[in-house]
């Protein structure tokens, strides 16, 4: 494999005719976004506030919180920072918030659905954000995971507001926050694709039974024809709100080409994996990109979807 461009990458993603995609990085604490940054991230997509709260048996203070996040935003100066509110339940279980006996908890009381069965965390969160972003050139983003309404979507974007946050946005993770994206998205100023869970829920297999990875795929057709709907969902809303995509799904330098096809301008994912997208990316024309998308929404089946996108990007043989 040739590793010499993929040591130089400077996190400005673009394609060969000069689209500009930012590259973002996923990140779990003020470790991670250091690292992040030296590997040439534009910002942080995906901050998971979870490392704050996991493995406590109580609410970490807004103090607690303030240090944690300004670590983060202290690491990209002027650069966007999204911070996703707490996404407790399911895979990810805290004893003062979730439910332990849940008959389905991938369904249950999870992510921004706590703030209903247990107020006053959300609104505490907030506010230790509000206050970390105070002092910090980053622009700090919000957005709340789990959203399944346009209702949701505007009480979450009146908490920000009343938290003094200017700029909410959800995570489109349910399917039907995908179907109804235009109207999600007339409440809130950004969007941002879970393809971890977008996958899970639209094909209705658990994202951690191995005996079901087949079906848990991002190139299955379903997911993304998912994606373009949403994309399509911020067109038709016409006020231009990104949206982006922050699952692992950005990851996969092939679908990194097939999501900048279907017209997501923003990619975010583990640091490691920047230099590749970055470096696949360069390779197409948006055009090109849009049509290996065409293909692979097309395809019979999440192999032959990959296989399509492949063919058309043979730097991926270089690459290993
Ligand atoms: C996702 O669901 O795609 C996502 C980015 O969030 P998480 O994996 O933390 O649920
Ligand atoms: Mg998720």
């Amino acid at each position: 494999a040739n590793a010499s461009f993929l040591t130089v990458f400077d996190g400005q993603g673009t394609t060969a005719d000069g689209h500009l995609v930012p590259l973002l990085a996923n990140v779990g604490g003020a470790k991670d976004a250091v690292k992040a940054a030296a590997a040439g991230a534009q910002g942080v997509g995906l901050l998971r506030t979870e490392f704050c709260f996991l493995e406590r048996e109580t609410e970490p203070s807004i103090e607690e919180q303030v240090q944690a996040y300004r670590g983060v935003f202290d690491a990209f100066p002027g650069k966007k920072v999204v911070v996703r509110t707490l996404d407790a339940g399911a895979d990810k279980p805290l004893p003062f918030l979730t439910d332990a006996d849940e008959p389905n908890p991938a369904l249950g009381v999870r992510g921004y659905r706590t703030d209903i069965s247990t107020p006053g965390v959300l609104e505490r969160q907030l506010a230790a954000i509000a206050e970390a972003a105070q002092g910090t050139t980053a622009q700090v983003w919000v957005m709340a995971p789990m959203i399944s309404t346009a209702d949701e979507a505007a009480r979450f974007a009146s908490l920000c507001a009343a938290a003094g946050l200017k700029t909410p946005g959800v995570m489109v993770e349910v399917p039907s926050a995908a179907v109804t994206a235009e109207s999600i998205l007339g409440q809130v100023e950004f969007a941002s694709l879970g393809t971890n869970d977008l996958t899970q829920y639209t094909m209705a297999a658990d994202r951690q039974l191995g005996p079901l990875a087949a079906l848990n795929n991002p190139w299955q057709p379903a997911v993304l024809q998912l994606v373009r709907l949403t994309v399509a969902g911020s067109i038709a809303e016409r006020s231009g709100k990104p949206v982006g995509v922050c699952g692992e799904a950005a990851a996969d330098p092939a679908l990194a080409v097939v999501l900048v096809g279907l017209g997501v301008s923003t990619l975010s994912m583990t640091a490691r994996s920047l230099a590749a997208v970055g470096a696949v990316l360069a390779t197409v024309t948006l055009k090109e990109a849009q049509e290996i998308a065409t293909l692979a929404l097309h395809a019979a089946n999440p192999t032959e979807a990959r296989d399509r996108a492949r063919k058309k990007l043979p730097i991926l043989a270089e690459l290993g």
